[in-house]
């Protein structure tokens, strides 16, 4: 099992280096392989083996990673679970996906109210006790076809749904990014993401080139910005949403960040003005990593050094594919287009799922022989820079004409009084459906719906402009940090 000959191999070469480090307390990598085993033994114990599906069920802890290892070593595939996530809504994911076992704080399983037993807590003694026994780990028990994982999507336009992925696609994944960046030992990076989602796939990778990994159980952008300073970050992992507290809370209060090299957003677009302005406060390269869960993590990148001077990279692209993925744009009938032509942005990665758990219907859809059918459109560029217009299922019909919210929102977006701004349709009785912009304005700015429709009018088509303009206090997100469409537009949704 290529996960414990990971850790083996650190161990050997450097076992008194940090591997893993969460509020000042760090793991060497033979303290995580030890934490690993033991773990793996405390599971054992309780019946846990080849082919039971484990929930983890928490914040970012130390502990999910090294449940992630211990229970590679029992071939019980992992399934991160984002600690926001309703114990109703829980409730029918577990049951769909089958879960034999839940891990997690103390906290948050007590809110999923499951009977005793079939829980273990992070807080549990005998679980604290297994993180430092050191036992020589199990005897590796899966090879590369078994299911390592079954990662939740967002869940941005639906119920999330457990996507399977094998230790195969995983390394396959994994060697892909590590041609792309060529991380190395030095790297400190703080993942910011939630463990659940892709957070987890990205951090693997930077653990498996030897990289220093720091959590935080909590985003507050004060103590994030002292945590880079404090411990040499060079790299952080976060959401374009969570780069604009850590822009707005350096405005009041700069710290110095000398060590910072490299700062890797994704999950959602970013804006051109977020971007400028984080280059700006952070004076460090920039990452944009586009992915999805099903194709098995990043499939397309761009790296900026952060300065105007090299600007060859065309920031408002989602960059091109990374060493040994393919991604294409296909037509509605399913034909490749040509280059600058708009159509579905497909993927062919041996990083894929092997597909949906329990749900045979809805990965025919998705999977395509060796292709990932991604729902997201865009088109690529002569030199391979995929430019994404936004997902299929947000496209808004207007009477025969498309119109990409994304289109709407990067205008809107250019205003400096505007903080945030999101784009739906909903229905139209004339046109079957209209655009809507709900914006959230910079706080203490002025700003008048006239003053934007304005401002859009002298830059977009008449069909593209937006029915209405309605001010929102916030954007309603899910946990992986993504805008919900759904709930703007859903009655009394946007304020809620
Ligand atoms: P669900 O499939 O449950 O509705 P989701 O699609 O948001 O949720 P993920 O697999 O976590 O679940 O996200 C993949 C999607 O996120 C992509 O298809 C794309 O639409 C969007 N995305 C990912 N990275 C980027 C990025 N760098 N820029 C813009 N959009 C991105
Ligand atoms: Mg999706």
């Amino acid at each position: 099992m290529w996960l414990s000959e990971i850790l083996d191999r650190h161990c050997q070469q450097r076992g008194d280096a940090p591997a893993l480090a969460e509020n000042g307390r760090v793991l060497t990598w033979r303290e995580l392989r030890a934490a690993a085993s033991g773990v793996a033994a405390c599971l054992a114990s309780q019946g846990i083996g080849l082919g039971d599906r484990v929930a983890v069920y928490s914040r970012n802890r130390s502990e999910v990673l090294v449940s992630y290892f211990a229970l590679a070593y029992l071939g019980a595939p992992f399934v991160p679970v984002n600690h926001a996530m309703p114990a109703a809504e829980y409730g029918e994911v577990g049951k769909r996906l089958d879960i034999a076992h839940v891990l997690g704080e103390a906290e948050a399983l007590s809110r999923l109210g499951l009977p005793t037993g079939s829980t273990t807590s992070f807080e549990d003694n005998e679980f604290q006790r297994a993180m430092t026994t050191g036992e020589p780990p199990p005897a590796p028990a899966t090879g590369m076809d078994d299911t390592l994982t079954v990662l939740l999507t967002s869940g941005t336009t639906g119920l999330p749904k457990g996507v399977a992925q094998t230790s195969g696609a995983l390394r396959q994944a994994t060697l892909s990014w590590l041609a792309e960046v060529k991380a190395d030992d030095r790297i400190r990076f703080l993942n910011l993401n939630s463990l659940s989602h892709g957070g987890i796939t990205l951090t693997f990778h930077y653990l498996a080139a030897g990289a220093t990994v720091f959590v935080q159980r909590e985003f507050q952008p004060r103590t994030v910005l002292r945590a880079l300073a404090e411990h040499d970050i060079t790299h952080i992992w976060l959401v374009p949403h969570m780069l604009r507290f850590l822009v707005t809370a350096s405005a009041t209060e700069p710290v110095p960040l000398p060590a910072l090299r490299e700062i890797l957003f994704g999950a959602s677009p970013i804006t051109a003005k977020l971007l400028a302005d984080a280059a700006r406060t952070f004076g460090c390269a920039f990452r944009n990593v586009y992915g999805m869960t099903e194709a098995g993590g990043t499939f397309c990148t761009w790296l900026w050094d952060g300065t105007d001077a090299t600007r060859d990279v065309p920031l408002e692209s989602s960059g091109r594919a990374v060493p040994g993925i393919r991604v294409g744009i296909r037509g509605p009938d399913g034909h490749p287009l040509p280059l600058g032509e708009t159509g579905e942005i497909v993927v062919g990665s041996a990083g894929r799922m092997t597909g949906y758990v329990a749900d045979p219907g809805a990965t025919g859809e998705v999977l395509d022989g060796g292709w990932v059918r991604t729902g997201d459109l865009g088109l690529m560029d002569e030199h391979g820079y995929v430019h994404l217009r936004g997902r299929s299922k947000d496209l808004i019909k207007r009477g025969g004409q498309n119109v990409f919210p994304a289109e709407i929102e990067q205008v809107v977006g250019q205003l400096a009084q505007v903080r945030e701004v999101a784009v739906a349709g909903v229905p139209d009785e004339t046109w079957g459906e209209v655009p809507v912009a709900y914006v959230v304005a910079e706080p203490g700015a002025v700003l008048s719906r006239r003053e934007i429709a304005k401002h859009l009018r002298e830059r977009l088509a008449s069909y593209k402009q937006p029915a209405r303009i309605d001010f929102v206090e916030a954007l309603p997100r899910n946990g992986a940090g993504k805008v919900l469409r759904r709930e703007l537009t859903r009655p009394n949704g946007a304020s809620a």
